[in-house]
């Protein structure tokens, strides 16, 4: 396994935002290209883009936190705590891109990390790539946070909605401010998001909410998701799409240990419900299915985007493959 990258070097990495916010150490991930093809069954043919690496949002179910182990860190936790930041990602796209390449396939933005997250408060690396793809049309860009700082970049992503396909999913998994705090500990509060949602809705923004992933006897209860669904059609959201936890082999080191000292009494029906793999037992998500199709039909709130192609169509359709839905869970 490699070594952990080197301490920090470049002084724009110092900044006084980022010292203020305890135990994180940011440090510079030279970048040549920022453009990355995926073409998985998860994640159907598609670019992503992520600006950073590691989340201090820390969410505990949290996929990408692999991206880590890549670079040679053995402790989960390390991913919310030691955030690189590619400060040469909007160059590297500038350099790599055309209007072909990027329309060749949808592009998804924070599909491994928060691309709001605090640190972009200070390197605007989000807005810069967002100013680069803003120069292009006929593009189809999704973008997935859980941030209010998104709401900082209404102008661009007006633009950007303006003369391609944009869509947002605002990530929120449960309205309970208690729940929230133990799953996703360093994340904005669910009031905050469904504000942030209902603003980019009222600024003409296609979004809805990323309802990823459902913890079995956590927040899959049908009075705790008939809360999310009415927060969503509060906030006018376009859509609400719900999926259930997957497990890779990062994830489901660090969430069954943290599962074990935070809800012990889980365990059993984690191991259980997991034993076969990164998915969920197909009966449980049968069952899933079902309770958030009732609840569905009650608000009317389709599962996710329509394709651009089918604005007019009575028929909802899946997303053109932005991103599977397992990869939302990411942000
Ligand atoms: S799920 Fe998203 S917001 Fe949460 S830690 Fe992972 S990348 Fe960050």
């Amino acid at each position: 396994m490699e070594s952990p990258p080197a301490p920090p070097t470049d002084p724009r990495l110092a900044g006084p935002n980022l010292r203020d916010r305890a135990g994180v150490r940011y440090s510079d991930l030279p970048v040549r290209r920022l453009l990355n093809r995926c073409d998985s069954k998860r994640m159907p043919d598609c670019w992503t883009i992520n600006p950073y690496r590691g989340c201090v949002f820390g969410c505990r179910y949290c996929y990408a936190r692999y991206t880590h182990e890549f670079l040679g860190f053995d402790d989960p936790a390390d991913f919310e705590r030691h955030i690189f930041v590619k400060l040469g990602a909007p160059q590297a796209l500038e350099a790599e891109s055309s209007q072909a390449r990027l329309r060749r396939r949808p592009i998804a933005i924070g599909t491994a990390t928060d691309p709001y997250q605090p640190a972009e408060a200070q390197y605007l690396l989000t807005r810069q790539i967002l100013e680069i793809l803003s120069r292009y049309r006929g593009l189809e860009i999704s973008i997935i946070t859980k941030s209010a700082l998104i709401t900082r970049d209404i102008d661009l992503l007006q633009k950007i909605a303006a003369r391609s396909t944009l869509q947002v999913f605002v990530s929120l998994i449960t309205v309970d401010k208690e729940l929230a705090r133990i799953l996703d500990p360093g994340a904005p509060t669910p009031e905050r998001r469904v504000q942030t949602l209902s603003t980019l809705v009222k600024a003409g923004i296609p979004a809805g909410v990323n309802a990823l992933p459902i913890l079995p006897g956590i927040n899959d209860g049908e009075a705790s998701l008939r809360k999310l669904f009415a927060a969503a059609a509060r906030a006018n959201a376009g859509w609400i799409s719900v999926g259930p936890l997957f497990l890779a082999s990062a994830s489901r080191k660090s969430f069954l240990r943290w599962l074990k000292g935070a809800m012990p009494e889980q365990l059993p029906r984690y191991r259980r419900l997991f034993a076969k793999g990164m998915d969920v037992d197909p009966r449980w998500r049968e069952r899933l299915d079902a309770r958030v199709g009732r609840i569905r039909a009650q608000f009317g709130l389709p599962s996710g985007p329509l394709r651009p192609l089918d604005r007019d169509s009575a028929e909802q359709l899946a997303l053109p493959g932005v991103v599977g839905a397992e990869m939302r869970q990411a942000s």
